[in-house]
């Protein structure tokens, strides 16, 4: 803490814990991501430049390059900490160092991967009150790259939308940056958008369609909706009333306007043999056009990452002739959240966060370990907390929460949110990591009836269970689907290819919400398992966005939750730095009359082992197989300043 401090002050915002690298954000621009800088770590080592982001891009651009590895940069860290730009700087990075024979289409491609950002941020992104700009989804982004470590394409997976944001935003926050880039303040983002939509490939079509779809859901919700949904349906099928809104929509949606006023206004269902019309309670009318709002923003949103992965996606690769082709991925995904009011979407982000805690967790440790046993070096075991407990608490089949939301979603007639609670209390009261009990009789945070409280492994955190059966089952009347499909705009209807089937021919309930975020987070992390992992760990100084501010109490809890304690603990028993024998004698052989200019020795490693006596630090040193191993940076830093002074 006091490092991490003391370096802020500074102005040096990035750190290393053995590879991972802790960023705490400046708040003000830095002057440390010039062409300059860049080539300053070009090619380099990790510890031969002072800690920055562009070293862990360049270790995991050289680790893919020269061992033909898959590697992947996971960012994390609570909202405003830092992540995206982050990710944007190691992007630069990438591009930077990559092409020198200045290939047109892997200048294309680069150039298609940087503008997706800009169009991703505006659609998926919405300003907080944590964060101006913050990212409201996951985002894991491939990288590929040919035999000779150019880019040649990539492809995007977009995770849980907050889709919820569309109809309701707290105080002092905004909907997503999208329905505002038409104003005076964002009318610069809104030509920088337009200008990157065109350049990735989108056509005018799809350019207008996507305008139609955002002043659909603005119209969606202009009072004349609430108005006309209060209206009695009679007058709606005897057209006596003019529907200004309604017919604004029908040509927004290429569609007629009684078939938007019905929609809104009416669910068809199958009785039997018989399908009817049954009109809508108004709440049930309020609610479908809050699901239609939020539906068409998601479904265009996915739509939007499907086009732009189709222009990046590689092409013309052949493996049997280049060899294989490899991956850097970038992970930029929301941080443990814990709110004044949790709900589903906490619940699914938190759950998200324990899988990345457990994924590095075995990734660190058992990196470690492997490259121990491999090169013949004893170690001892560490002793960590395992979350493995809570992420079985969460995702377990038939025992877990999300099973126990699923089959509350699944009984038939009325489920309520208390239902539910008392599934999971049934369930799970036993469970160390679960309550739903008062820890004391002054207790505040739990209400009985509608709270539960998981013990995370980055702290406890209260869920209230309102709304979580409605945002589970993520219900979209059908009649909207139909009435999407047949739109006659092409874009549009092709976005909902599931409108085609008529209401006889529905029979499959639609996974719910929960199942689809935990099949995708469960893919992610398997993903992410077969790369080798590099860390960027971002911490947020403080909540005023203050350069200067360095609140002790809010960056010790981060430091906390994000593992960097048991990352320390790893490393301290382990060995700061290893290198390859060649390696070490190429850079410290100057420092020993043993190995100048060149040495008599049987090998390498006899050559090292001579230089290392030599200079008096065989206490902190051990030999494996192919790499020799230093304990404390310090040894390190003493081996650098000998080689500064010849
Ligand atoms: P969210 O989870 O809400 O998306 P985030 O972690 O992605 O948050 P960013 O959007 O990357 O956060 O950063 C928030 C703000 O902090 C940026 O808009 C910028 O003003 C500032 N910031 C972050 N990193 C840097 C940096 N390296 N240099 C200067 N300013 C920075
Ligand atoms: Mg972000």
């Amino acid at each position: 803490m006091a490092n991490l401090k003391l370096r802020f002050e500074k102005g040096r915002i990035y750190t290393y814990i053995g590879e991972v690298v802790v960023s705490v954000n400046p708040y003000r621009a830095m002057n440390i991501y010039g062409r300059d800088t860049i080539e300053q770590y070009k090619g380099r080592e990790l510890y031969e430049r002072p800690p920055h982001l562009f070293a862990i891009a360049d270790a995991a651009y050289k680790a893919m390059k020269r061992r033909n590895k898959d590697t992947c940069i996971v960012i994390s860290g609570e909202s405003g900490a830092g992540k995206t730009e982050a990710s944007k700087y190691i992007m630069q990075y990438i591009a930077a160092i990559t092409n020198p024979g200045q290939r047109a289409e892997v200048e294309r491609v680069k150039n298609m991967l940087l503008k997706s950002n800009c169009v991703l941020e505006a659609f998926g992104n919405a300003k907080t009150n944590r964060n101006d700009n913050s990212s409201r989804f996951g985002k894991y982004m491939d990288i590929n790259f040919d035999f000779k470590g150019d880019p040649i394409g990539g492809h995007i997976n977009n995770y849980l939308l907050e889709k919820s944001r569309v109809i309701f935003q707290q105080e002092g926050e905004r909907s997503f940056h999208s329905f505002y880039q038409s104003s005076i303040n964002d009318g610069a983002d809104f030509k920088a958008v337009a200008d990157a939509m065109k350049v990735i490939g989108f056509t005018p079509d799809e350019i207008q369609t996507v305008y139609k779809v955002l002043a659909t859901i603005l119209h969606l919700f202009t009072g004349n909706v609430l108005v006309f949904l209060y209206l009695s349906p009679c007058d709606l099928s005897q057209g006596n009333l003019t529907f200004g809104v309604v017919a604004v929509i029908g040509v927004l949606l290429a569609t007629k306007e009684e078939n938007v006023g019905k929609a809104l206004l009416y669910r068809t269902v199958a009785t039997g043999r018989d399908v009817i019309d049954k009109q809508h309670t108004t709440q049930e009318a309020s609610y479908g056009r809050d699901a239609l709002a939020k539906a068409m923003y998601e479904r265009m949103f996915c739509w939007i990452v499907g086009r732009i992965n189709d222009v990046i996606e590689v092409k013309n690769y052949d493996a049997k002739v280049h060899g294989k082709n490899t991956v850097i991925g970038v992970l930029d995904i929301y941080g443990f959240e814990i709110f004044q009011n949790n709900s589903f979407e906490q619940f699914c982000i938190n759950y998200c966060n324990e899988k990345l805690q457990q994924l590095f967790i075995q990734l660190v440790l058992r990196q470690e370990q492997e490259e121990y046993q491999r090169e013949g070096i004893p170690w001892k075991h560490i002793d960590y907390f395992n979350n493995q407990i809570i992420v079985d608490l969460v995702e377990l089949q038939h025992k877990g929460i999300f099973s126990v939301l699923d089959e509350a979603c699944m009984t038939v007639g009325k489920v309520t949110d208390e239902v539910f609670l008392q599934g999971l209390n049934s369930k799970l009261a036993k469970h160390a990591h679960y309550t739903s009990r008062k820890l004391s009789p002054t207790d505040k945070s739990l209400e009985f009836d509608r709270d539960f409280r998981i013990r995370h492994y980055a702290g406890d955190v209260v869920y209230s269970v309102v709304g979580f059966i409605d945002k589970n089952k993520d219900t979209l009347f059908q009649d909207f689907k139909r009435l999407l499909y047949n739109s006659s705009n092409p874009v549009l209807k092709m976005m909902w290819p599931e409108g085609k089937l008529s209401i006889t021919e529905v029979t499959k309930r639609p996974l719910t919400a929960a199942t689809l975020f935990k099949n995708s987070m469960i893919a992610l992390v398997e993903n992410l398992a077969c790369k080798e992992p590099y860390y960027v760990r971002c911490i947020k100084p403080n909540d005023v966005k203050s350069p200067l501010l360095f609140e002790y109490e809010r960056c010790r809890h981060q430091v906390e939750y994000l593992g960097l304690l048991e990352n320390v603990r790893v490393r301290r028993a382990g060995f700061a730095n290893r290198q390859e024998y060649p390696r070490f004698l190429q850079r410290y052989k100057m420092i020993s009359e043993f190995t100048w200019p060149n040495h008599d020795l049987p090998s390498d490693k006899e050559a090292v082992k001579r230089l290392v006596q030599g200079c008096g630090f065989e206490h902190d040193v051990a030999y494996g197989k192919t790499k020799v191993f230093v304990r404390t940076p310090r040894t390190l830093f003493c081996l650098e300043e000998q080689r500064d002074e010849m």
